[in-house]
């Protein structure tokens, strides 16, 4: 202990911090503002949250703000959307700079796309009887949020199209289905070289729910990997122990640190705020990076 009586343990964490490194506000599907996310992630037990909407990093600056404000940790990051061999795959971008030239042209372009998208499954939602579906979406989500398959399934099941927001997007929205519509998102190495552009770290989202088989988990990785890619997500709610280590090996396997996140969009699903995410044995956390940050 230093004479002065102060033993430097207010530096030290003595037990691991619990970090969420995915989550959705309503600047895209999620149905908390940043202000009420980073509140509840708190209450929740949570000390270190990153925002990650789809497509978009415009709710950052309020998480921001907000974790100033209740002295809560949170990282700046955004899942951006693309296509690999006609797969919709979600990259998280942690630790991003906002301000980025190359990501705010390609949250424009993206933007459209979505904005177009959006337009075309509730015309088709429309032939199925939801008068106004697109309009009505929209007048559910925040001025500008990112429209996603997510802000539909909330609508449809706000109008009674089904018990659960579940049944609504199985029944209407995923592939397949009457209002499914295609995306045309750009591909797998143009979204992780525009995280690299803003100095953030690639994170492939979620891998096991792609519904890929292992061969084809192992070769995305290879891919995303070989593009640039950093890190993955080995952890998430409703993922087994086993699922989890398994895919520890397959980052080690690849040298890609190893992330966490529930996917949070709201209190109505399985994937919680707070719940246990941490990461197996033998794993290397994404927060051991020397390009992760904290924004405040
Ligand atoms: P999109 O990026 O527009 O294709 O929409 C994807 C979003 O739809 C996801 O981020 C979820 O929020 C939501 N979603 C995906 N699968 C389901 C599901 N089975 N039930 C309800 N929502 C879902
Ligand atoms: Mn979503
Ligand atoms: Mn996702
Ligand atoms: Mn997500």
């Amino acid at each position: 202990m230093d004479n002065d009586g102060n033993s430097g343990l207010d530096d030290v964490h003595l037990w691991p911090m619990r970090y969420d490194l995915h989550s959705h506000s309503k600047a895209s599907d999620g149905h908390y503002t940043p202000e009420e996310l980073v509140a509840l992630a708190q209450k929740k037990g949570v000390e270190v949250l990153a925002l990650t909407d789809h497509d978009t990093s415009a709710g950052v600056s309020q998480a921001v703000a907000a974790g100033r404000k209740l002295r809560m940790h949170v990282v700046s990051g955004i899942e951006l959307s693309c296509l690999w061999h006609g797969n919709q795959i979600h990259i998280v971008g942690l630790s991003i700079n906002c301000g980025s030239p190359e990501l705010q042209a390609l949250e424009k372009s993206q933007a459209e796309k979505r904005d177009a998208r959006a337009r075309e499954i509730g015309m088709r939602l429309e032939k199925h009887g939801f008068k106004d579906a697109y309009e009505n979406t929209k007048a559910m989500a925040a001025p500008g949020a990112s429209i996603t398959r997510g802000n539909y399934s909330s609508y449809l099941f706000k109008v009674g199209a089904g018990p659960t927001e579940e049944y609504c997007f199985s029944h209407y929205l995923d592939k397949g289905k009457p209002a499914y519509v295609a995306p045309v998102w750009p591909d797998l190495e143009t979204i992780v070289k525009t995280v690299l552009a803003a100095g953030g770290i690639p994170v492939l989202a979620h891998p096991s729910r792609y519904q890929l088989n292992n061969n084809w988990v192992l070769r995305l990785v290879r891919d995303f990997k070989n593009c640039g890619g950093e890190a993955m997500e080995v952890s998430s709610a409703m993922q087994s122990f086993s699922e989890r280590e398994l895919l520890t090996k397959i980052a080690n396997k690849h040298e890609l640190l190893c992330s966490c996140g529930s996917d949070f969009h709201h209190e109505k699903t399985n994937l919680d705020l707070g719940i246990d995410l941490s990461i197996p044995e033998g794993g290397t956390p994404v927060w051991k990076s020397p390009k992760f940050r904290l924004e405040c």
